[in-house]
């Protein structure tokens, strides 16, 4: 017997970007481990890394080209985009076609697509889904520094003594890093301070929590930057040596915040919490400061970011041990991304398009068509096609009809574009419905090459899976349609070390140092190497024999002058024209256990147990202002659209502001999900859109009966009910919400739900009560059930799904799952808290209250919660904190 041989690799999801050890065996089935090696990880994964091998297999996996959705050959749909795009570029110029990418794409991927389009087509319109992550941080980057460098490392978590998070719920994001900061916190005595406008799990485990009033992040900091003028608490040295710009950025700080009085009063937090913070950052050398989503997801996002950097720069904390300004990248590439030129307004190994970059790419490339200018950003793009600017776009691992702001838009622009071509590994992402040409790609274990975390680590991702049906990786693909196109050689890559070895002799063609981006040492990679490339920081210049850990410690920034930019920012209300029709804002984000559109952590039972259905969160004063119930519904409107959720009334919300989670859309919930409510305006220096910051109000929303049903198959539900899917150990299970038929008849309305003939409904309804329950019985094997009542009380379905798991029901479990109870005294472990262990909030309670546990490492010795990825342990701190057992048992 072969013994299988463990892969090292790379989790496909969040910024971290821990290493992962695949393991298939001969019968196919996979194990995932923390790749103990990894200097991200150390062994460590979250919820998310640990289901990894419960997301694998190929069901939803898109498996054949198809054009007009009929299968065809490679050769056939190859054809069909080169000459798709050839034509419309003929007729209509460069700037007529677009391509629209992803940070889940390798960094050879991003490589060839990127130079396809801007040094052989002509273009710049080439844009990711990373402008929704961290394109502010870029702008900021470019501003302050010269360059878009990330200048510390996650090394400096655990050596530093404050750590800020702004606009990061890192417990549930990246919670690997989360873990990191409450070790430190732990062994050194670190404060944390959140910055948020809601409560999170984050902050549940802070020192002091800064609920701001949505939007002002940057009065906050500019606050800080007086206060430590005030206090003399600056660098002048640095300031002196290495920076420009200080007493202007001063200056303009002023206008905004003199007082701590003028910065609680615009920002909302009480005046002591503002003193206790910057009292706290003007005394601690070794701070770092976390930015994410809730600082480059603004239309002021750039402003922001450099209202954090300039503190840092004034107190010359940036690039040495435990200090620094550091952006927290939400996908597994959007570095990669960022370093091939990915975004529209970048070309190529960080440079721009100044004439010099242009000409230098131009030569090592030997293109015959340059771009010469930036491209259109991603919201611009899919304006483009609405009015006919743009024709053709190629979509590549990214779904923007479930992620992009306005999806009514995205949607009429896909509609309208000519042609539209789709790479992507699932075939049931919602984008796909518009495609012309869809394209099977290579997913994760099936690909590979590299991608480069949040600090800056170029790790290795490698296949340990075949490529399913016909899939192929994206590289080759576009290598292809290139060649189609008439560019041979310049596309003649072999395999992924050739495309690599090109973007390493770039980044170091004619760079002195000028230039933040030179893997120049591994221009000339050998294979060997490349198969074994441990993780590395760039920069790497030739010669280095190293990576990189930090820069600018002292000094030495990629500006012309060396010097670093203060940048002059002032806060811009975001709200004013809002105006009392919507008089909340409407927050996103993630939810602890899934990611992005769900194409891919939508397929684990085990991810969709914590969070199974989308709500919204709103504050109890909220709630009764617009007469809205804790577990009813309500529906969301915001000036670009409506979508329906249940409500969860919750004091961690700041009144004034709700929360939907970004994952849902209407391919797992009625309503469509929040896609179609958000604000597609932009950050005018980042192009980022402002998805945490939409003008939104409320309405509430009634059902006369509430329930779920569980199905082996996929339903189509009927109009008229809200509903939400998720993915279930052998079925779906779906939270329904209904008034009842519509003409009265159950039996027949609930065999159009389930799909099953008059002879196979199983019935036991209580018309005076309000409840029924369905079940859909073939030959004695379950194959759907619904239960449906008034109070909105049903059973648990975490253990009626159980009976899923049965091939035959006989007659005991048929009473059983008819009377909507156990009848052997089997507990309802109630929702799910600790995924990895299926541990439930019902057990967790019993267990602590007749165990009397106090702390999250004796939950972990009886029920095991908590001891696997640890991304529960946050919620089990809370849960102990709020102990009243027999209150919180769910009945
Ligand atoms: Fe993957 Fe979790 Fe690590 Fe992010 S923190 S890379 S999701 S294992």
């Amino acid at each position: 017997m072969v013994t299988p041989l463990p892969v090292k690799t790379t989790c496909p999801y969040c910024g971290v970007g821990c290493g992962v050890v695949a393991t298939r065996y001969a019968d196919n089935s996979v194990r995932v481990e923390g790749d103990g090696e990894h200097p991200s990880n150390m062994g460590r994964l979250c919820s998310k890394g640990s289901a990894l091998a419960t997301t694998l297999g190929e069901h939803d996996r898109l498996l054949y080209p198809e054009i007009g959705g009929k299968r065809v050959s490679w050769d056939a749909a190859l054809d069909a985009v080169a000459e798709g795009l050839r034509g419309i570029r003929d007729a209509y110029g460069p700037d007529s076609i677009a391509f629209y990418l992803s940070g889940q794409l390798l960094t050879e991927d991003y490589y060839v697509a990127n130079k396809l389009m801007k040094g052989f087509l002509g273009s710049a319109n080439v844009d990711t889904n990373s402008r929704l992550c961290m394109a502010s941080s870029v702008a900021g980057h470019k501003r302050a520094f010269g360059s878009d460098t990330v200048p510390g490392n996650y090394q400096d978590l655990d050596e530093a003594d404050l750590i800020i998070l702004v606009g990061s719920n890192a417990a549930w994001c990246h919670p690997i890093l989360f873990q990191r900061m409450m070790a430190a916190k732990r062994t050194r005595g670190t404060r944390i301070v959140t910055i948020d406008p809601r409560g999170t799990a984050s902050s549940e485990e802070a020192d002091l929590h800064l609920g701001l009033a949505p939007g002002t992040d940057t009065i906050l900091f500019n606050g800080l930057l007086t206060y430590l003028a005030v206090l003399g608490a600056v660098d002048r040295q640095f300031i002196a040596n290495h920076c420009s710009g200080y007493e202007a950025a001063l200056a303009a700080a002023r206008t905004d915040a003199v007082t701590i009085a003028d910065v609680a009063r615009r920002t909302r937090i009480d005046a002591r919490d503002i003193e206790r913070f910057y009292a706290w950052f003007a005394t601690t050398e070794r701070t770092v400061t976390f930015y994410s989503q809730g600082i480059n997801q603004s239309s002021s996002g750039t402003d922001k970011v450099n209202a954090i950097i300039n503190c840092h720069l004034a107190t010359g904390r940036i690039g040495r041990r435990g200090m620094g300004p550091f952006s927290l990248t939400g996908q597994p590439n959007a570095m990669g991304g960022r370093e091939v030129g990915g975004l529209a307004n970048q070309l190529a190994a960080h440079m721009g398009f100044d004439n010099a970059s242009v000409d230098r790419v131009r030569r090592f490339w030997s293109a015959p068509d340059m771009a010469r200018r930036d491209g259109l950003k991603a919201l611009d793009m899919f304006d483009a096609m609405v009015d006919g600017r743009i024709r053709a776009i190629w979509i590549m691992a990214t779904n923007p009809v479930a992620s992009l702001p306005n999806s009514a838009n995205v949607i009429a622009a896909l509609e309208k574009c000519e042609l539209v071509i789709v790479s992507d590994c699932f075939s049931n992402a919602a984008s796909l419905r518009y495609a012309d040409i869809r394209l099977p790609a290579a997913g994760w274990g099936e690909k590979d090459g590299t991608v480069t975390n949040s600090e800056r680590r170029i790790s290795r991702q490698r296949a340990f899976l075949p490529l399913p049906g016909e899939a192929k990786p994206d590289w080759w693909i576009v290598s292809e349609v290139a060649r189609r196109l008439g560019f041979h050689d310049a596309f003649s890559y072999d395999a992924p070390i050739d495309i690599f070895r090109e973007h390493a002799a770039l980044s170091a063609y004619e760079n002195d140092g000028a230039r933040d981006f030179d893997i120049g040492e591994l221009a000339d990679i050998e294979v060997e190497d490349y198969d074994a490339l441990a993780p590395v920081q760039w920069p790497m210049p030739k010669g280095s024999g190293e990576g990189t850990p930090r820069l600018f410690g002292q000094g030495g920034f990629f500006t012309a002058d060396g010097r670093a930019n203060f940048v002059a920012v002032t806060e811009r209300d975001a709200f004013a024209s809002a105006g009392s029709f919507y008089p909340l804002t409407l927050n996103t984000g993630r939810v602890r256990d899934q990611w992005h559109t769900m194409t891919r952590t939508g397929r684990s039972p085990t991810l969709s147990q914590h969070t199974p259905e989308p709500v919204v969160k709103l504050h109890p004063v909220d709630a009764r202002r617009f007469g809205i119930e804790d577990g009813g519904f309500a529906s969301v409107r915001t000036p670009w659209g409506e979508a329906e959720f249940k409500a969860e009334v919750s004091e961690e919300q700041r009144i004034g502001s709700v929360f939907v989670p970004m994952h849902w859309n209407a391919e797992n919930v009625s309503s469509g999900g929040v896609a179609a409510l958000v604000n597609p305006a932009c950050d005018p220096i980042s192009g980022q859109p402002a998805l945490k910051h939409t003008p939104a109000t409320l309405r509430p929303k009634f059902y006369r009966f509430r329930g779920f049903c569980l199905s082996r198959r996929r339903l189509t539900v009927p109009a008229g009910l809200h509903w939400s899917v998720t993915r279930q150990d052998h079925c779906y299970a779906y939270q329904i919400a209904a008034d009842g038929p519509p003409n009265g008849n159950w039996p027949l309305w609930i065999r159009s739900i389930l799909k099953c003939e008059p002879d196979q409904l199983v019935t036991m309804v209580d018309v005076r009560a309000g409840v029924y329950r369905y079940a859909a019985i073939d030959a004695d094997r379950v194959e759907a059930c619904i239960f449906l009542d008034r109070g909105g009380d049903s059973p648990s379905l975490h253990w009626v799904k159980g009976l899923f798991a049965s091939e035959t029901l006989d007659r005991l479990p048929r009473r059983i799952l008819m009377a909507g109870r156990t009848i052997d005294g089997m507990v309802d472990p109630g929702r799910i808290v600790c995924a990895c262990f299926s541990v439930g909030i019902n057990a967790l309670m019993a267990a602590i209250s007749s165990q009397s546990l106090v702390s999250v490492e004796q939950i972990g010795a009886s029920l095991k919660a908590g001891t696997n990825c640890g991304s529960c342990q946050p919620e089990l701190r809370e849960i102990l904190r709020r102990t009243d057992p027999p209150d919180l048992i769910e009945t």
